[in-house]
Parts: C-alpha cells; sequence; structure tokens
C-alpha cells in the first residue's frame, strides 16, 4: 500500500512527499482509514513506529475537511513529557504545512506568558502536558467546549509518572461527544479500566 490509497487530500499528500515518506508504515495503514471515518481507537504501539503520523495526518484531515471554525480548541494531544509534546507539535506543523491550522504545544516548567498569548490567539490543535494544561483550565484560558477530538498518547507512561489524578481530572473536562484515540505501550489492569471509561466501541490495533 502506498499513501495514495488512503485518499487523502491534497495539501496532506503534498506535505508528505516533501517529507520524503512514500508508504505508510503498519499503523498507519491499520489506523487512517478508522480515523478518518470518525471511529475511537486503542492502539498498542511503542514510538518509532510512525504512532505519531497515524493519528495526526486523519486528525489534520478531519479537522481541514469537516471542522467548523472558531477560536476554540478542536484537538487536544495529552502527552506526558515536554520532549514528546514538542516532537507531536513538530509533526502537526510538518503534516499540516499546507493547511490553514493553528498549532501550540504547551508544558509546564517555563513561564506562561508566550504560551498565554497564543492561546488568547486562538488554536486549533493543541499539544499538552497534563499540569500546564490544568492551570490554563483553571485560570479560564483554555476552554474544551469545542473540542472533538482527544487523544491520550503513552497512557502507560502517564501513569508511571504519576499523572493518574490530572487524566481523570481532564477527561471529565472533557464534551462527551468526541471522538477519542487511546496509545499506550502495555495495558496493565489500571490502563484496560482507563480505556474501557473514555472508549466507545474502538477499533483496536496492535504493531
Ligand atoms: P513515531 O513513532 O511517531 O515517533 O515516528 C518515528 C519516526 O518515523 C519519525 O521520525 C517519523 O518522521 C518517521 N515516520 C513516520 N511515518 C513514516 C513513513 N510513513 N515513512 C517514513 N518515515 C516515517
Amino acid at each position: 500500500m502506498n499513501f495514495t490509497d488512503l485518499q487523502l487530500i491534497d495539501p496532506i499528500a503534498k506535505a508528505l512527499k516533501e517529507e520524503g515518506y512514500t508508504q505508510p508504515t503498519p499503523i498507519q495503514e491499520k489506523s487512517i482509514p478508522h480515523i478518518l471515518q470518525g471511529r475511537d481507537l486503542l492502539g498498542t504501539a511503542q514510538t518509532g513506529t510512525g504512532k505519531t503520523a497515524a493519528f495526526a495526518i486523519p486528525i489534520l484531515q478531519n479537522l481541514a475537511t469537516k471542522s467548523q471554525k472558531n477560536n476554540n480548541i478542536k484537538v487536544l494531544i495529552l502527552t506526558p513529557t515536554r520532549e514528546l509534546a514538542i516532537q507531536i507539535d513538530e509533526s502537526f506543523k510538518s503534516y499540516g504545512r499546507h493547511l490553514r491550522l493553528r498549532n501550540l504545544v504547551v508544558f509546564g516548567g517555563v513561564k506562561q506568558g508566550s504560551q498565554e498569548t497564543a492561546l488568547k490567539r486562538g488554536v486549533d490543535i493543541l499539544v499538552a502536558t497534563p499540569g500546564r494544561l490544568l492551570d490554563f483550565i483553571s485560570q479560564g484560558i483554555i476552554s474544551l467546549k469545542d473540542l472533538e477530538v482527544f487523544v491520550l498518547d503513552e497512557a502507560d507512561r502517564m501513569l508511571d509518572m504519576g499523572f493518574v489524578h490530572d487524566v481523570k481530572r481532564i477527561i471529565k473536562l472533557l464534551p462527551p461527544k468526541r471522538q477519542t484515540l487511546f496509545f499506550s505501550a502495555t495495558f496493565p489492569e489500571e490502563i484496560n479500566k482507563l480505556a474501557n471509561s473514555m472508549l466507545t466501541n474502538p477499533v483496536k490495533i496492535e504493531v
């Protein structure tokens, strides 16, 4: 299979070509069609498998073709570390370079100022670590009321790092009608429970 079989819109196909991607990786081949259809997804995948593009490409396409345009956040990607957050944001920017969408990454350990300014200008796709996201929500700077897609990345690491309480608080703030994509490398009992509480009839993909 190559990317043309996935029926991607021209601006995305062009960006992938410029990146030098010719063939989708197995997780991309299996995930992209389902995510494009709006299905929830439970993915067992490690970093290095092309997992980021597997969710970023179809999210960008759905956002570019289906979303209402206003200033509220449409897509939230929650990830445990600053490094992962930056990488994911870079991927969205790269695959979305020919689309008119606004991306932002927010994480703790740095001053809020420039992140806050960017948020107030309007963001379509936000990549965040849990603590800083909750700070912005409690200050009324971020609203998730128009959220359409929620991605929980590296759920097992999130729990290992002690973010379980924060993640549960964030999930309670999401609109119930949304698409949820859940990724974890391992599925101990606690992760299974969390996944079951968040997902509706998910497609299950393992690579
Ligand atoms: P990830 O698993 O998302 O961290 O991606 C691992 C690496 O693979 C990243 O450097 C991507 O740029 C690269 N990559 C992802 N998908 C493809 C693809 N279809 N063809 C070539 N490289 C890819």
